[in-house]
């Protein structure tokens, strides 16, 4: 892709290295039982999205914080290393944010996060919106304090750009938060938990009520985009063999924010982001798993 033509997407959010063992079925309260293998791997919702973002095509800036250990310098050189600006990611005293992760042999993964560096990151200043501001889009996490988020998303709407919401981890969400969002990408399980209901499907028109635009995805069942006014649309997942589907919604969303800020319809976003979920659950690793824009494109011909 010509790197001239390459939107820009800033993303505000965590960073955290990923602590990854995999094990046939993990352990109960009280029990210890041996893995497969251990992996250590840069991740964190918001390097993830901007890792996605990046290697679908975007041009990406992240703006968030990494302690002044190891794994803040790490984090930093591999954002770095993934053709990422990162003049707004600052080093604070302290630890950098870490997530233990297990990953069970079906794919399905169970984590906690520390959020470190993450946690301390109190609000946007000046050299944030300088960044944000001329992006085709700024994507928003809640793995940095609500405060926070909630500044970048007004900060977003002051400068007239879209500001795209992952409610995860899921919590309750002011509406002085939601009024500033465009578009909501969340789970099934984050749209039921927002929503108050256990139906996916009907939270979509409930989320609707409080956003434009939601587009809820629904694991191997694919994702479902809605617009105020409009009538659903649904695209299904390519069938695949999921070895690793940590980090799938975020792959999603990088991918659909590239898609859309190059001016994509909704259908055709959505199954971009689609193909390139769906190529990194065949992969281990959150960030590592992600697809390149070439291999998104070639998926499909
Ligand atoms: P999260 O990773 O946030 O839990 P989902 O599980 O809904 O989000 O996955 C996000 C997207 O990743 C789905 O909409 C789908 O496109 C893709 N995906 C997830 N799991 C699979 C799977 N087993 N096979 C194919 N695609 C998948």
């Amino acid at each position: 892709m010509n790197v001239a033509t390459a939107p820009r997407i800033a993303v505000f959010g965590s960073v955290n290295m990923d602590l990854v063992a995999y094990v046939a079925t993990a352990p109960g309260s009280g029990q210890t039982v041996t893995g497969t293998e251990f992996r250590q791997v840069p991740g964190g919702k918001g390097a993830n999205q901007a890792i996605a973002a990046a290697r679908a095509g975007g041009d990406v800036t992240f703006l968030g914080a990494v302690g002044d250990d190891a794994f803040g310098t790490q984090l930093r050189s591999t954002l770095v290393e993934s053709g990422i600006e990162v003049s707004g990611l600052r080093t604070e005293a302290g630890a950098s944010g870490v997530a233990h992760i297990v990953v069970e042999g079906d794919g399905s993964n169970s984590i906690i996060v520390i959020p470190g560096a993450n946690g301390r990151v109190a609000t946007v200043g000046e050299h944030d919106v300088q960044r944000i501001a001329g992006s085709a889009a700024l994507l928003l996490q809640l793995e940095l304090p609500l405060p926070a988020v909630t500044a970048a998303a007004r900060a977003g709407r002051e400068v007239g750009v879209p500001t795209v919401l992952t409610p995860a981890p899921v919590q309750e969400l002011p509406d002085e938060l939601l009024d500033e969002v465009d578009l909501m990408v969340a789970n099934q399980h984050e749209a039921a938990a927002i929503a108050g209901g256990s139906d996916p499907l009907r939270a979509l028109d409930s989320l609707l009520e409080r956003v434009p635009e939601v587009v809820i995805t629904l694991g191997a069942d694919g994702a479902v985009h809605g617009r105020r006014g409009a009538d659903p649309v649904r695209v299904p997942a390519r069938p695949v063999a999921a070895v690793d589907t940590t980090a799938a919604g975020d792959t999603f969303c990088g991918a659909l924010a590239v898609a859309r800020a190059e001016g994509q319809p909704a259908e055709a976003a959505l199954r971009f982001a689609s193909e390139a979920a769906a190529l990194s659950v065949q992969r281990h690793g959150a960030s590592l798993s992600m697809p390149e824009r070439a291999e998104i494109d070639n998926a499909r011909k």
